[in-house]
């Protein structure tokens, strides 16, 4: 792999590797890109097949930080730390306290917090070494009610781009997956007239939102055919492909799951069959206002009114892929690079200000 072609083509600012063998610790820290703040992003655990995925996935979830960031609002730099896994049982302490050391080394230039495979136990012990973490114990706690908040309000926003009218009222909503998000966002809906179908693997949670909201259950793999007005993916990434695009009979997509497209070629087969669809990086942003908000002692009300705020991003997407001709996937790109671009000009409140150098934070 030719590293400095890889991080060229996307920008990448940074790339830091650090290896402790006592520990089992092969680390990789990304930072994408710091105009608006320090990087923010997780710490993925993982067995990667090769170290050039390890490296690949590193630098692609960093870039996509940097355009989430921006596109919520948020004085936020994208980054993503993994840890390479492998076959060998570790000491969770020894191996997060080295990745500490590793955070600790960049001064604030990155923070970071959980993601797939690391817990609120592992966060602890990088706390030991560095201060540059978030989503610790004490901290703003569970995100899903922020993101089912920002979710909802983007599917409020799709209903005005399609219907006219944001209101949810009578509205046929169907939800893949009701566990942390699915299950809050069921909540928001049911509260305001929303018709559900629910499906969920798990049969305690299936039985969870028929009692308390009145959903419909069908199986996992029916969801999918449901007539209905609106689709909220909120259990995996690419559940838009080959094989669904054709069976859905609905008029919006827009779920909190991370990539739901399978492959960016489903934002124009969506397009084609005129659904619409709310990119998965912003309307489910409400989790990484909740982490910036802990940055920052935020209050839960103010968090929230924050995630309230992707109504008018989300519309703001659609109406660039109006302007522009492109699908609302490309549009939030390029509304994120211009937010980006806009920050790097001279004069702009933010050029020069963290580009290059530590941020503190005022907590
Ligand atoms: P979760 O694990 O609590 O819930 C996921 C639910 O999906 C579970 O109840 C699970 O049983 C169900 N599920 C799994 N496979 C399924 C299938 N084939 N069909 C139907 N249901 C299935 O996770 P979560 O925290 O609610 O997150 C949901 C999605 O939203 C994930 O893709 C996550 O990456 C994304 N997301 C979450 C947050 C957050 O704040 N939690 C923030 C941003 C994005």
């Amino acid at each position: 792999m030719q590293i400095f072609e890889e991080m060229a083509a996307f920008r990448h600012d940074q790339l830091a590797f650090w290896s402790e063998p006592a520990a089992g610790y092969r680390g990789i820290i990304a930072i994408h890109d710091t105009t608006l703040g320090p990087a923010l992003g997780g710490t993925r655990l993982w067995r990667y097949a090769s170290e050039a995925d390890a490296l690949t996935d590193a630098l692609r979830l960093a870039r996509g930080m940097t355009y989430k960031a921006a596109i919520a609002g948020l004085k936020l730099g994208g980054g993503k730390s993994v840890i390479l896994a492998d076959e060998r049982p570790r000491d969770r302490e020894r191996l997060f306290r080295a990745h500490g050391r590793a955070v600790e080394s960049l001064g604030g230039r990155y923070i970071t917090a959980e993601d797939v495979g690391t817990s609120v136990d592992d966060m602890e012990f990088v706390r030991a070494e560095t201060r540059w973490v978030a989503g610790v114990r004490g901290g703003s706690g569970d995100p899903s009610p922020a993101t089912a908040h920002g979710v909802y309000q983007g599917i409020r926003a799709c209903a005005q781009e399609r219907y006219g009218d944001s209101c949810l009222e009578g509205r046929h909503v169907t939800v893949q997956g009701v566990g942390h998000v699915g299950y809050q966002l069921c909540a928001e809906l049911a509260a305001e007239g929303a018709r559900l179908t629910i499906a969920d693997i798990n049969t305690g949670s299936v039985e969870r939102a028929v009692h308390e909201f009145g959903a419909t259950a069908v199986a996992p793999e029916a969801i999918y055919d449901v007539p209905a007005d609106i689709f909220a993916p909120c259990a995996l990434g690419g559940v838009i492909n080959d094989r669904t695009v054709a069976r859905l009979r609905v008029d919006i997509v827009a779920g909190s799951a991370n990539n739901q497209l399978a492959e960016p070629r489903h934002g124009n087969a969506l397009q084609k069959r005129g659904i619409l669809f709310a990119p998965d990086y912003v309307i489910n942003a409400g989790g990484l206002i909740n982490v910036y908000g802990e940055l920052h002692g935020w209050s839960v009300e103010r968090t929230r009114r924050k995630a309230a705020g992707i109504y008018d991003v989300v519309l703001n997407v659609f109406q660039r892929a109006r302007e522009d001709g492109i699908t609302a996937a490309e549009a939030a790109n390029r509304v994120a690079l211009q937010i980006l671009t806009d920050a790097r000009r001279p004069g702009s409140a933010e050029h020069g200000s963290c580009a290059r150098r530590a941020v503190s934070m005022s907590t």
